[in-house]
C-alpha cells in the first residue's frame, strides 16, 4: 500500500506529459499536412515547367530539321555510318553517338545534317 501511494501524485503528472505528447503530435501531424500541400503545390509547379520545356524542346527540334531542311532539302539528313556521318564521313564523337541512341536530335558539326541512326545499325 505504501508503494501505491507514494507512486499516486505521479499519476497526474504523467497524465500532463501525455496531454503534452498529444498537442505535440497534434502540430507535427498539422505541419506534416501544410507540407505535404507544400510539396504537392511543388511537384505541379515543376511538372508545368518540365511540360513548357518539352514544348520548348520540339519547337527546337523542329525548328533545327525545318532549317536543315529547307536548306538541304532531303540531302537534311545523314544517316550514321559505323563512328562517321553518312554525309560528309567526319568522324562523330562518342558522345554525339550514345545522344542519337538516347533519341536525342544531333547535328553534324562538319556539315550540319540531322544524323540518324540507320534501323539495320545495331546499337552496340
Ligand atoms: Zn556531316
Amino acid at each position: 500500500m505504501e508503494r501505491i501511494d507514494a507512486l499516486k501524485p505521479i499519476v497526474p503528472a504523467a497524465d500532463a506529459e501525455v496531454e503534452a505528447a498529444k498537442k505535440l503530435l497534434a502540430a507535427a501531424q498539422a505541419m506534416v499536412t501544410a507540407e505535404t500541400g507544400r510539396l504537392n503545390g511543388e511537384v505541379a509547379r515543376v511538372r508545368a515547367e518540365l511540360e513548357a520545356v518539352e514544348k520548348e524542346l520540339a519547337a527546337d527540334v523542329r525548328e533545327k530539321y525545318e532549317r536543315v531542311v529547307k536548306h538541304k532539302g532531303a540531302d537534311g539528313m545523314a544517316p550514321v555510318e559505323g563512328q562517321s556521318c553518312g554525309g560528309c564521313f567526319q568522324q562523330i564523337t562518342g558522345n554525339m553517338l550514345s545522344d542519337l541512341m538516347l533519341g536525342r536530335v544531333v547535328m553534324c558539326r562538319s556539315c550540319g545534317r540531322l544524323l540518324y541512326v540507320p534501323e539495320s545499325s545495331t546499337p552496340a
